[in-house]
């Protein structure tokens, strides 16, 4: 099968994407619209495409608080949903848990409440347009300390919304250890928020233990450290543990690997630790969700058949409701035997 058909055949199955930062669906235009505004260094396009090639993590990340910092006003939350929309219809995305990090934005004087608030009005006309859920999932982050952390879960908690639906960890692995954040985790699931933690991205393995023993992490943001760690890889096959694993992210921040034939993911996949594909950062890192699978497909030879049930793990993985997981996972069995009938 060619590139054009598998993505034009895979678009039209229903996906899940659970490992999806909301900022990091912003167009480079809008970039360039956000930054040329407050530096004008960055009227030059030329220096907004420089800001895309980053040699590690943390460099990334410099550049995340960077497009971040220009966000003043609520019109650019509403246009970073103008960008957020096509992304997921383009990918057939029918449920997506989307991050949001707001320590950021708050730092810079914008209210939490003001921007949830858009939040909140976009996901409704999305659901209602398109019939497609949006999910948020608030990053506490690691990268400003247990403070801000704790006033970002107690912002989520106030806003009562059944749309924003746990918290996350992200942010710089090597300067936040996940145990130091174990009483704002703790909080989290006294308030009936799940909770996701990045982990084993960038440091060794035992990082993803700190997230599973002190902050109960239900699922483990990329992970893919666990695969130098048997006792861990079996932990988290019995624990049924999901990964969110993002192949093309950790090329980019090159913490274990420098290029996609050598991911984990298919040794995961083999050892029976559950899997699910993501993007991460489509625009920094110049990645679509159907691009991932069809790096699945052709540089780590999965089968059509594996295909799906990355899929359908998707779905499983994520934090919408049984029934409704059943429902899709139905529709996409009818819809794979008419559609890829004759791959396996
Ligand atoms: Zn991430």
């Amino acid at each position: 099968m060619n590139k054009t058909t598998f993505k034009y055949l895979l678009s039209k199955i229903p996906k899940t994407e659970i490992h999806l930062h909301s900022e990091a669906l912003i167009s480079r235009e809008t970039v360039f619209n956000i930054l040329s505004r407050k530096y004008p260094k960055y009227q030059d396009f030329n220096e907004v495409e420089k800001l895309f090639d980053y040699k590690s993590l943390s460099e990334f990340i410099e550049v995340f608080l960077l497009i971040q910092s220009a966000f003043e006003k609520d019109s650019d939350f509403e246009q970073l949903f103008k960008n957020i929309l096509p992304y997921l219809k383009r990918n057939g995305i029918v449920h997506a848990e989307l991050f949001f990090s707001p320590s950021n934005f708050t730092r810079n004087g914008i209210e939490f409440e003001n921007m949830i608030k858009v939040f909140l009005k976009e996901i409704e006309l999305i659901k209602n347009k398109e019939n497609i859920d949006i999910k948020i999932i608030i990053d506490v982050s690691r990268t400003f300390g247990i403070e801000n952390a704790m006033r970002n879960l107690d912002a989520a908690i106030k806003c009562k919304s059944s749309d924003i639906i746990g918290i996350g960890l992200g942010g710089d692995e090597k300067k936040g250890p996940a145990k130091d954040y174990e009483s704002v985790f703790k909080k989290a699931k006294e308030h009936g928020l799940h909770r996701v933690v990045h982990a084993g991205e960038d440091v060794d393995s035992y990082s993803i233990w700190d997230a599973i023993k002190y902050l109960e992490a239900e699922r483990i943001g990329h992970g893919i450290s666990a695969i130098n760690d048997k006792e861990l890889m079996v932990y988290l096959k019995e624990k049924k543990i999901p990964l969110e694993i993002c192949p093309t992210s950790n090329v980019f921040t090159k913490g274990y690997i420098k290029e996609i034939e050598e991911h984990p993911i298919k040794k995961f996949y083999q050892k029976n630790v559950i899997v699910t594909l993501n993007t991460d950062d489509p625009v920094f890192f110049n990645v679509e969700l159907l691009d991932e699978y069809w790096n699945l497909y052709t540089k780590l030879k999965f089968s059509m058949n594996d295909i799906k049930n990355i899929i359908i793990n998707g779905f499983n993985s994520s934090f919408m409701s049984e029934e409704k997981k059943k429902e899709y996972i139905k529709e996409i069995n009818i819809l794979w035997s008419k559609y890829f009938k004759n791959y396996n």
